[in-house]
Parts: C-alpha cells; structure tokens; sequence
C-alpha cells in the first residue's frame, strides 16, 4: 500500500514555511535591481520545476536535475558570495542592535528620546548652512552600532553634534570633507568614511558616487544615509536600499523623524 503523506500543519511546520519566506524575501531585497535578481530568479524556477519533476516520480529527469542542483549549491555560493556577505551583515546588525535599544543607553547614561528632535534640527541647520556654501554632504545615521566594518578610512571625532561642526566638517579645506559623517544619538562619532557603493544598476544617471554610497550603506547597516547633493543643493534620504531624493530642506527634520520612529 502507498502511503500518502499527511498534510499536518503545526505550529513548527509554519515557522518553517515562515522562516523560508523571510530567507527568500531578504535575498530578493538584497538582490533586486542588480544582475544577481534575474540568476535568482532562474534558480529558484529551476527548484521548483525539480520538486515538480520529483513529485510526479519522474524518476531520469529527477536525477539529472537533481545532481544539477548539488553543483548548483556551490556555483550558487560563488556567483552570490557578495550578497551573501551582505546578508549575514544584515542579520548581525539586527541580531545585536548593540548601544541601539533604549534601555541599553538609559544604563550607559545616553540621551533618550526627548533630546532626539534637537538633533535633527541640528544637523538640519548645519545642513542648510552647507547648502548656502554650496557644498556637498553625506551623513549615515544609525540608531544601533555604527557601522564600522563595511566602511573604510574613517577618522574618530566622538563629539557632540553642532551645526558649527557638521559645516567645519564638509568646508571644503577641511581635511575630512571627502567621505561620510557618521551620527549616533547625538553624537558625531567618525567622518571622513568611504562607504560600500550600490550595485545596483537601474539608478538614474544623475546619481553620482556620493549618492550610490548612500544607497551602498543603507543596504548593507542599519542605518538611514542623508545626501546633501553639491550640484543641486538637493537632500536624499536612503533607507533599507530605497532612495528618495528631492527632499526639501524645509520638510527634513519630519521625514528624519518619521523614519527614525519606524526605523
Ligand atoms: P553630488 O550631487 O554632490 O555631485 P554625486 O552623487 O554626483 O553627488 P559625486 O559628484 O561623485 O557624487 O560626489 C563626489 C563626492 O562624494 C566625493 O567628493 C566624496 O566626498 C563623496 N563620495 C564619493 N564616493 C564616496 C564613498 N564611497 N563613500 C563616501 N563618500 C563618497
Ligand atoms: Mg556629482
């Protein structure tokens, strides 16, 4: 007699359908706009159509397409192996928020919420004060760790944030105006970082190197990334590898609220 498998859906079979879907929409997050999505893709209909193959007891095409895809474990490691380092980043940003959550700062005596608005005011004002100069700025905010390990040539700063600072910082004889500032809390903790670049290939023309490494970060830390473009004068928001842009200074500080309190 065949034995039909029971369709016995517990509590532990829908953490694992869950867990899989939240694997696979990560990778798509990580991969879609670059040439890795359409590779993605083919794999995962290659997949399916084995499963297919296999329920149905094809047993000769089962096999060939069966040992095609313990190959492709390997093949899929290589042609992936930068997403896949971005994903396992990914996962150690949100795994160990670090000084991030609230209580961790209340014990190490950080501002709270409160003091937060001002920030944003801050570094809004200094901003503005870039803009008239005609200056270009980028900034990564990050409400966990700062991110350290993708980002290279950073010089140390730790201070509190200022309008005054955030100009002296990206003046133009400043030598640490080349690269990104990076805020936490209220805090200036490095500047002068050379952030990861986008990938990604679908970005509009106009998107220089300043932009892309905005992108680059917000889609490799948890962090939210803040062009202030020197051609145009005009504000970005980068957030989880989505780029608005156009923003008017005027509507800064409610945006970088909006998106700290989801973030
Ligand atoms: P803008 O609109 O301000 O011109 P853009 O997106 O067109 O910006 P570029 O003109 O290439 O970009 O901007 C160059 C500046 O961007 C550099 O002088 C440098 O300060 C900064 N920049 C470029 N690449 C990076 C990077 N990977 N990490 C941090 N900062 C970068
Ligand atoms: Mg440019």
């Amino acid at each position: 007699m065949i034995e039909q498998p029971a369709l016995h859906l517990g509590i532990w079979q829908c953490l694992d359908i869950l867990a899989v879907a939240a694997i696979l929409y990560q990778l798509y997050r990580l991969t879609r706009g670059t040439a890795a999505i359409r590779i993605f893709i083919g794999i995962l209909a290659i997949y399916l159509v084995y499963q297919i193959v296999d329920a149905l007891q094809m047993r000769m095409l089962a096999e060939v397409m069966g040992q095609f895809i313990g190959v492709g474990v390997i093949a899929l490691l290589i042609v992936f192996q930068q997403e896949l380092r971005q994903f396992l980043l990914l996962i150690g940003n949100r795994q160990f928020p670090g000084n991030g959550s609230k209580w961790v700062q209340r014990l190490m005596g950080r501002s709270d919420g409160n003091a937060a608005g001002d920030v944003w005011e801050t570094l809004v004002e200094g901003l503005e004060e870039c803009r008239k100069r005609g200056l270009g700025a980028l900034v990564v905010i990050s409400r966990g760790a700062a991110p350290t390990t993708v980002v290279t040539g950073q010089r140390p700063i730790d201070a509190r944030i200022s309008a005054g600072l955030i100009v002296a910082l990206f003046e133009k004889a400043s030598p640490l105006h080349d690269g990104a500032l990076c805020l936490t809390q209220d805090r200036i903790l490095w500047a002068g970082g050379i952030l990861p670049v986008s990938g990604r290939m679908d970005l509009p023309a106009q998107y220089g190197t300043r932009h892309r490494a905005a992108l680059g970060i917000s889609e490799q830390a948890d962090a939210i990334a803040l062009v202030l473009s020197e051609e145009t004068g005009t504000y970005s928001l980068a957030h989880e590898g989505r780029l608005s842009s156009r923003i008017e200074g005027g509507k800064l500080v409610e945006r970088l609220r909006e998106m700290m309190a989801a973030h």
